[in-house]
């Protein structure tokens, strides 16, 4: 048995065993069903799609961020059983999240079928380009998103999309037991992925989204001791990945040197279970550590939390 899979499995068996949902947490809780959500003219907001998945959208505009609703369970990704898009559960994730009509573009952190498998379904029932690494757009293609679709970026890169301006910027992908799950990047014509483990890294990235007058960061995590782009210094909401203890222990560095006004913690849910089982965090999420910092006024920033889709109207 390879170091990587062990790795894996231990990685997956945290993400299992807790089950502690955001009852505990209410005062840090914000958004109502997104079905439900009333927005005023010109006002920005952000639905959760759960794991590191977001919908942002100005009225005029919608961006989707890594959305995953397939959410393959543990023993199917640890077994290498194949894993297409589960497009009846895609279908009702849409649905809860209330997705508009057409997306008018989508945005990926890092190729990893936890943020990417879904969006060739997507993309085809919503429209609009994807935006990726070389590997996400390789991956892509494969799975057959028109090549006018599957757009390469990488960091410093400007994109518009609608009225939104973004940043691409340079991230990292957090380690387990010292090293990044699924490892190497692709280019060119590949096999179409068929399993999990098909989804490889790439080059990770995150995005500074200027929209509605609102600046947000958003990545799905880091390592350690890497901070994010200076860009995004000063935003109105970061949204920082902390799936496991690597991104944790560089949480309170980030957030410092960010300076947010609002902190959204993600990637922190158990992305094995299906979105209809509710909000859990996973074992290694170890939200109570990140909360502490907070508590102690020892870093800046007023921290949120979603339920699954759920839309919050940033203030
Ligand atoms: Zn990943």
């Amino acid at each position: 048995m390879g170091r990587p899979f062990l790795a894996l499995m231990l990685a997956c068996s945290c993400f299992t065993s807790c089950a502690y949902k955001l009852t505990s947490y209410e005062d840090y809780v914000v958004g109502v069903p997104a079905g439900e959500s009333k927005k005023a003219k010109g006002e920005v907001s952000l639905t959760y799609l759960g794991t590191s998945g977001y919908l942002i959208e100005s009225g005029k505009t919608a961006i989707a961020v890594d959305p995953y609703f397939s959410r393959y369970d543990l023993r199917t990704v640890m077994l290498n059983g194949l894993t297409p898009p589960k497009e009846d559960v895609i279908c009702e994730g849409v649905k809860e999240a209330d997705f508009p009509k057409d997306i008018d573009g989508w945005l990926v952190t890092h190729a990893h079928f936890d943020h990417a498998l879904d969006l060739p379904f997507l993309q085809k029932e919503f429209g609009g380009r994807i935006y990726s690494s070389k590997t996400g757009r390789a991956l892509l293609k494969a799975s057959g998103v028109p090549a006018r679709s599957a757009k390469w970026t990488t960091a410093d890169q400007r994109i518009r999309i609608g009225d939104a301006k973004i940043t691409v910027l340079s991230a990292t992908h957090d380690r387990i037991l010292g090293m990044v799950p699924y490892p190497g990047e692709l280019d060119g014509e590949v096999p179409a992925p068929c399993r999990a483990k098909d989804w490889r890294v790439g080059e990770p990235l995150a995005y500074l989204i200027e929209i509605g007058g609102k600046r947000i960061y958003i990545e799905s995590g880091g390592m350690g001791n890497v901070m994010p782009s200076s860009k995004a210094k000063g935003v109105d909401v970061a949204i920082m990945g902390v799936a496991v203890a690597d991104s944790q222990n560089r949480y309170p560095d980030a957030v410092k040197y960010l300076c947010p006004e609002y902190v959204m913690p993600t990637h922190q849910d158990n992305f094995f279970e299906p979105l209809s089982s509710g909000f859990h965090f996973s074992t290694t999420a170890n939200f109570p550590k990140l909360l502490s910092y907070h508590k102690a006024k020892a870093i800046p920033g007023k921290v949120r939390l979603m339920e699954f889709c759920h839309e919050w109207v940033i203030p």
